[in-house]
């Protein structure tokens, strides 16, 4: 049963990165408004993650680990399709099958914090002959998640990763766009024992503010914005081309925020940042039909080997999110996937063509 979980284990966390992003999801869905990673060799020694969010309680530690423990879906009617789409308390779960997992929470009526040990969808004894239960020790309010050695009894995971750091680099990209979407919560990472940290964002900006601090101003300078459906405008944004349309498909609304680079920014390689909203917070996933759609509108404005900067924010309604796709594969499919494809791709299109006119 143990070799059985910890393969079901590797399908959901394929490597340090993928690991980290079920983690930041946690944190952001807890409401944190800072999120500190700290990482030795390239995440498989160890992974830290500290938030200031909701934290957990000490009555809900016990069962933390267990397959479907969840917090997110009591006030839900419709718990078996939004299960599918992330909601299922299987991050914590897989990560205890696959490392050692360590937990330091507190909650802000808790006078103390806890700590507690994980092995393998169970609460352990942090050493031999103390008994299972969680620790009081100080900390702060907020969660604090510890991942060591990651894949250790999964030596064809293990072998199957990267160099450190590789692995890293693929760290502060999941964590870049996370920060990308999320403007008002600070995100640091770093390598243990570095005395600063190689990605460092301040709260309280923007999105296009974001993207300036985390990719750079030559992005930045040739962002154009529009908005789908009602959602508000930002307030501010000045020098950004806004396209609006209320978009009704089977009278279910969607709406969505994209800023995207005018013809002027030309990549090597097409930088797209795609996120969908969960019951919480939102998931960065991918959509190979809505990527190839968007390129193929620049690729009538660009020259050839070319790519843009697209950041797309997508809300639907999580019943819409097809069933039949596992909610860890990153590959995302939803109802009227095409309907709502084509009228960004043509709303994208006009804008890019008004800057070129
Ligand atoms: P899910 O996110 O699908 O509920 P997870 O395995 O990712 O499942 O997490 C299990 C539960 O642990 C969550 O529902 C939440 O109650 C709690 N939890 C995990 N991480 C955090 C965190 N950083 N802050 C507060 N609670 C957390
Ligand atoms: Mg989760």
């Amino acid at each position: 049963e143990s070799l059985i979980n910890r393969i079901a284990a590797g399908e959901i966390i394929h490597r340090p990165a993928s690991a980290l992003k079920e983690l930041l999801e946690n944190c952001l869905d807890a409401g944190a408004t800072s999120i500190r990673v700290t990482v030795k060799d390239g995440g498989m020694k160890l992974l830290q993650i500290q938030d200031n969010g909701c934290g957990i309680r000490r009555a809900d530690l016990p069962i933390l680990a267990e397959r479907f423990t969840t917090s997110k879906l009591s006030t839900f009617s419709d718990l078996s399709r939004i299960t599918t789409y992330g909601f299922r308390g299987e991050a914590l779960a897989s990560i205890s099958h696959v490392a050692h997992l360590s937990v330091v929470t507190k909650t802000k009526t808790e006078t103390c914090a806890w700590k507690a040990h994980y092995l393998d969808g169970a609460l352990v004894e942090p050493k031999p002959g103390q008994t299972a239960e969680p620790k009081p020790c100080a900390g702060n309010d907020g969660t604090t998640i510890i991942i060591e050695n990651l894949f250790y009894n999964t030596p064809t995971r293990l072998s199957a990763l990267r160099s450190a750091s590789e692995e890293y680099s693929r760290i502060l990209d999941v964590i870049t766009k996370y920060a990308v979407h999320n403007p008002k919560v600070s995100f640091t990472c770093k390598k243990t024992g570095s005395p600063s940290p190689d990605l460092s964002t301040p709260s309280s900006s923007d999105v296009p503010q974001a993207i300036r601090l985390l990719y750079g101003h030559s992005i930045a300078k040739d962002l154009l914005h529009a908005s789908f459906g009602s959602k508000k405008k930002a307030d501010g944004d000045e020098d950004m081309e806004v396209d609006e349309s209320e978009v009704q498909a089977d009278g279910e609304s969607w709406t969505a925020d994209a800023h995207f680079t005018n013809p002027n920014y030309q990549s090597k390689k097409m930088l797209f940042l795609l996120f969908i909203n969960r019951l919480i917070s939102y998931r960065l996933v991918e959509s190979s039909r809505m990527k190839r759609a968007l390129e193929a509108v620049y690729s009538g404005v660009l020259p050839k080997g070319a790519s843009p900067f697209i950041y797309l924010s997508l809300q639907i309604n999580p019943r819409d999110v097809d069933v039949n796709v596992h909610p860890t594969k990153k590959e995302v499919h939803f109802l009227n996937e095409d309907s709502i494809t084509d009228q960004i791709a043509d709303t994208l299109q006009q804008s890019l063509a008004s800057q070129m006119s």
